[in-house]
C-alpha cells in the first residue's frame, strides 16, 4: 500500500497510526493548518481514515479530488457525508461486530452502575463517609427490571442477551418487527410505547434523520421518575436540553451516557447530578477491541487498494 496517501483525522489509535506510517504514505491532519495541509497535499490523498467524532464532512471530500476511499474506526458512519460518497463513487467502510460485546457490557454496566449507584458508592467510602456517618443509602435491584432496547441489531441483540441473564424481560423498537427471530422479545411500533413499557430504556440504533432525538421529552417522561436511559448510541439520539431538565426535575429517574450531543463537551449540569452516570465515550475502548478495529481499516484499505487495478492503462 506504499503508494496510498493516508490522511488521518485524528489520532485515534497509536497501533493503527503506526502501521499507516509503515504501510502507507501517512498524513496527520491535526498536524498542519487545514489549508495550508490541503494546498500541500489534497491531490495526493486516497482515502479518509476517521473515527465517531471525526468524519469526512462534504467540504473536506469535496477538497480531495483523489478521494477513493473514507474507512471510519467505528460503526456509526454518521459524520461521512454518506449522499456526497455515492455521488462521487467513494467507498465507505466501518468497523462492525468487533466491538459489539463491550459496547453492550458498558451499557449493562451503566444500568448497574446507575441503579446501584457504583460510583457514588464509591465516593462515599473514598470520602470516609462510611466510617464518620455509617451504611449507605439503600439502592435500586436491576435484576428483573423490564429493559427496552431502540434498535435490536448487533448492539442491541448482545445487550438483550446480557439482561436475559439479568431476568430482565426484553422489549424492543426498531423498523422491523423480528417476531419469529426474537419470539420472546416484545415489540412496540413506538418509543414512547417502548418506554411506557420498560424500567430501562437502552439506546442502540444508528445516527440519522430519522433518529435524532429519538428520546425527546415526551419519551422521557413517559419513561418516568423511576426510569432509566442509557445511551450507548450517539449524543444526537437524545433531546440533551430536555434530558438534563427531567433529570433535575426528577421527572427522569437516572441516566447511564456513554455518549453526548457536542463530545467532549457535557452539560455543566450533569456534573452535579447525583441520579447520572457520565463516561467519556468508551464504548469500544478495550485493548482488545481498538486492537480489532484497526486491524479492520487496515484491512479495508488494503482490499480497496487490491481491488483496484494495479497498472494504471496508458491512454
Ligand atoms: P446495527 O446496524 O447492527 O443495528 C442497528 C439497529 O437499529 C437495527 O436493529 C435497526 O433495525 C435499528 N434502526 C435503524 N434505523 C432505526 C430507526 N429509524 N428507528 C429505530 N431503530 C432503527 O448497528 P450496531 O448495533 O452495530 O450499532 C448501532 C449504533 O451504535 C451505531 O450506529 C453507532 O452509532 C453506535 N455505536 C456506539 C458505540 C459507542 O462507543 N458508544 C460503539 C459502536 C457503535 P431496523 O433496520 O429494523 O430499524
Amino acid at each position: 500500500m506504499e503508494s496510498l496517501g493516508v490522511l488521518l483525522l485524528y489520532p485515534v489509535n497509536a497501533y493503527l497510526e503506526q502501521e499507516l506510517d509503515r504501510r502507507c504514505r501517512l498524513y496527520r491532519f491535526w498536524e498542519s493548518p487545514r489549508e495550508e495541509f490541503l494546498r500541500a497535499h489534497a491531490g495526493a490523498v486516497r482515502a479518509v481514515v476517521g473515527n465517531a467524532n471525526y468524519g469526512a464532512d462534504a467540504a473536506l471530500i469535496d477538497a480531495l479530488p483523489a478521494l477513493e476511499i473514507v474507512a471510519s474506526f467505528s460503526v456509526g458512519i454518521d459524520r461521512v457525508d454518506l449522499a456526497k460518497c455515492r455521488e462521487r463513487g467513494i467507498r465507505v467502510t466501518n468497523t462492525p461486530d468487533v466491538l459489539t460485546d463491550d459496547v453492550a457490557d458498558l451499557a449493562v454496566g451503566l444500568a448497574i452502575a446507575v441503579l446501584r449507584r457504583i460510583p457514588q458508592a464509591d465516593r462515599y467510602v473514598r470520602a470516609g463517609l462510611w466510617k464518620s456517618r455509617g451504611d449507605y443509602t439503600l439502592t435500586t435491584r436491576f435484576s428483573g427490571k423490564r429493559v427496552g432496547i431502540i434498535g435490536l441489531g448487533r448492539i442491541g441483540q448482545a445487550v438483550a442477551r446480557r439482561v436475559e441473564a439479568f431476568d430482565c424481560p426484553v422489549n424492543y423498537h426498531q423498523r422491523t418487527e423480528q417476531k419469529s427471530v426474537y419470539p420472546n422479545y416484545t415489540y412496540y411500533p413506538t418509543v414512547v410505547e417502548l418506554a411506557s413499557n420498560s424500567d430501562v430504556l437502552v439506546v442502540a440504533c444508528p445516527l440519522n434523520a430519522s433518529t435524532r432525538h429519538i428520546v425527546s421529552r415526551e419519551v422521557m417522561e413517559t419513561l418516568g421518575p423511576k426510569g432509566v436511559l442509557i445511551n450507548v448510541g450517539r449524543g444526537p439520539h437524545v433531546d440533551e436540553p430536555e434530558m438534563v431538565a427531567a433529570l433535575a426535575d426528577g421527572r427522569l429517574g437516572g441516566a447511564g451516557l456513554d455518549v453526548f450531543e457536542d463530545e467532549p463537551n457535557v452539560p455543566e449540569a450533569l456534573l452535579g447530578m447525583d441520579n447520572v452516570v457520565l463516561v467519556p465515550h468508551v464504548g469500544s475502548g478495550t485493548y482488545e477491541t481498538r486492537k480489532a478495529m484497526a486491524d479492520l481499516v487496515l484491512g479495508n484499505l488494503e482490499a480497496h487498494v487490491l481491488s483496484k487495478p494495479l497498472l494504471t492503462p496508458v491512454v
